[in-house]
């Protein structure tokens, strides 16, 4: 199932292969595709990877997630960018944000990933882990 232009319901399955819950497709995962889609704009349509999208309590505990993890809730993905490297993708996303052109609440960057996320929350969360992966 497309979810938007560019993304795919399928995608956002969880690693241990559990789907997507189909209660949030239209209450969450739209509004992350088309924050996505903003993004995939943002960095020039490039083609935007889905590394991470749904996880399971169990799942996100076993890859080392934070216990509140946006991921669970179905409200995050952590995307490649082809062609991109990772932090160049997450000051992007950081400058659209702070201009006001994207609704994302939380921005993780990662050295070969960025998190994305459209947690409820005024202000933005924005954390840089200083490691290899
Ligand atoms: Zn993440």
């Amino acid at each position: 199932m497309q979810v938007t232009s560019h993304f795919n319901l399928e995608e956002f399955r969880c690693g241990d292969g559990t789907p997507y819950p189909a209660a949030w497709v239209t209450s969450r995962l739209r509004p992350l595709c088309e924050q996505l889609e903003l993004i995939r704009i943002i960095c020039g349509n490039r083609n935007v990877m889905i590394t991470s999208g749904y996880r399971t309590p169990e799942y996100n505990r076993k890859v080392g997630g934070v216990k509140n993890s946006q991921h669970i809730e179905g409200r995050a993905a952590d995307i490649k960018i082809e062609g991109m490297p990772a932090r160049t993708v997450a000051q992007k996303i950081l400058e659209a944000v702070s201009a006001k052109n994207l609704g994302v609440k939380g921005i993780g960057s990662y050295a070969s990933f960025t998190h994305v996320d459209i947690r409820p929350a005024e202000r933005l969360a924005y954390w840089f882990v200083k490691s290899k992966t």
